[in-house]
């Protein structure tokens, strides 16, 4: 079938860039209070688009900046919820920008300016796609609601606070995030698999304060010497993690996600050479990606005591802190792992010395079921609008927002990404790729059409 809706696209799409280079011309930097006006400008500016493509839109204020909710009926009552990000981070280091950060450039075919991948590009291919739809078939085939925070990149809580108090009226049936990557610019990927986080430290204690290793060497525990005691009791040298019941409700990978993960042919001596390290390490029996994606970690952050100045001094440390996080994967429950770890740490710490823990916070995995049908029909829709296979990959690290929807409405969370890690989000010069932009677009038009 010849797409009407893509013809459109096709036809419209310079028009669709000047769009979002206004958008990105807001310095929508939420971290920065002097920039509040801006971002709520920003956020109006988002409200009129929506209005103007015939939606129920406007601001709602929990506190912290606005978020903005748009809902459009449709010819279906199936709800689909599109979640973004209106807010972008700060544009430092201004001068390593080869054009100003919120004076959007394209340069051979790439947009470049601040939030052009993070993820104001992102949020505009959904509300192209509505467009494009609208003005092609004159209404849409399902409920489409809009929920754009300000607050992503500032940690702020007024989305959770919002999505908890209402999610009786949000209540969607599938929810699309645009807001993570492809695998590369050839492989088109839907995340179907996030992983949760603990954090937690231990103190040591020994003497209260350093003493002289001459004096009391030999006579008395050293705190840090302890602290690499209990370390190595935690993790053996190949990669296995040694607290009992720390791998106990692990999701084991499946067949086709191995076979899935090798198709992609990984570069393990690429990585090595990047990070410059002498070579990859992880648990034994698994390849990088199935280490990166798909099991659980224990990781030291930072691990400090004693002395730390230049050439020697003669001391046993007071004390010993070691920082650690525990990356989690399906199905496993950060409260249980965060007790695991604590009861063994306890049980391995000599009474030598004093022990004390602190928590720093926690969130679950998430793991989607990729035969359901929502996700299925993001895959074929990925896969109609870039033309390419699109595949199934995971993501190492977590997304707090998609936690509380999977906790709060309970449906299936759609991670269809069209950036790139290479776009430099955060950092100075982000792009996004036109042709990822027209792509994700089509897209996103085909997904509200299948779901
Ligand atoms: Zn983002």
């Amino acid at each position: 079938m010849a797409d009407r809706v893509e013809a459109y696209i096709d036809q419209n799409w310079v028009r669709f860039v000047e769009e979002l280079k206004e958008f990105m011309r807001f310095p929508s930097v939420s971290a920065q209070r002097a920039h509040d006006k801006d971002t709520r400008a920003c956020a109006e500016w988002v409200v009129a688009q929506l209005k103007g493509l015939g939606f129920d839109a406007g601001l709602v204020d929990v506190g912290g900046q606005p978020i903005v909710r748009a809902l459009r009926k449709g010819k279906s009552k199936k709800r689909v919820m599109i979640y973004g990000h209106y807010d972008v981070q700060p544009e430092d280091p201004v001068t390593e920008w080869q054009t100003p950060p919120f004076e959007p450039t394209v340069r051979d075919g790439t947009l470049y300016g601040r939030g052009s991948t993070d993820d104001k590009g992102q949020v505009w291919t959904h509300v192209k796609a509505v467009e494009a739809i609208l003005k092609t078939e004159g209404e849409l085939p399902c409920e489409v609601l809009f929920l754009l925070e300000g607050e992503e990149e500032s940690g702020g809580d007024a989305l959770p606070r919002y999505v908890a108090q209402a999610k009786a009226d949000i209540k969607p049936d599938a929810i699309v995030i645009s807001d993570s990557t492809m695998y590369d610019a050839n492989t088109p990927a839907i995340t179907y698999g996030l992983r949760g986080i603990v954090a937690l430290e231990f103190i040591l204690r020994g003497p209260a304060a350093d003493v002289h290793s001459g004096a009391f060497g030999g006579g008395i525990a050293n705190p840090a010497m302890v602290a690499a005691q209990i370390l190595a009791q935690c993790v053996s040298p190949d990669g296995k993690i040694l607290v009992p019941g720390f791998y106990d409700d692990v999701v084991p990978l499946q067949d086709w996600e191995r076979e899935s993960f090798r198709k992609l042919n990984f570069n393990d001596e690429a990585m090595a050479k990047e990070l410059n390290i002498p070579r990859v390490h992880g648990e034994a029996g698994y390849s990088t990606l199935e280490r990166l994606w798909a099991r659980p970690t224990f990781e030291v952050n930072g691990i400090f005591g004693g002395y730390q100045g230049q050439r020697s001094k003669t001391i046993i440390p007071a004390s010993a802190t070691v920082k650690i996080t525990c990356r989690l994967v399906g199905n496993q429950d950060p409260a249980r792992v965060r007790k695991v770890v604590v009861d063994h740490i306890r049980n391995v710490c000599p009474n030598t010395v004093r022990l004390e823990i602190n928590d720093f916070g926690a969130s679950p995995p998430v793991l989607f079921d990729v035969n359901d049908p929502t996700i299925r029909a993001a895959q074929d829709a990925m896969r109609k609008g870039f033309g390419h296979d699109t595949t199934f990959i995971r993501c190492g690290g977590s997304i707090p927002v998609v936690s509380t929807f999977a906790e709060y409405l309970g449906c299936p969370v759609i991670l269809m990404g069209f950036g790139l890690d290479s776009d430099g989000p955060h950092g100075p010069n982000e792009h996004f790729s036109l042709d990822s932009f027209v792509k994700g677009t089509k897209s996103a038009a085909h997904l509200l059409r299948m779901i």
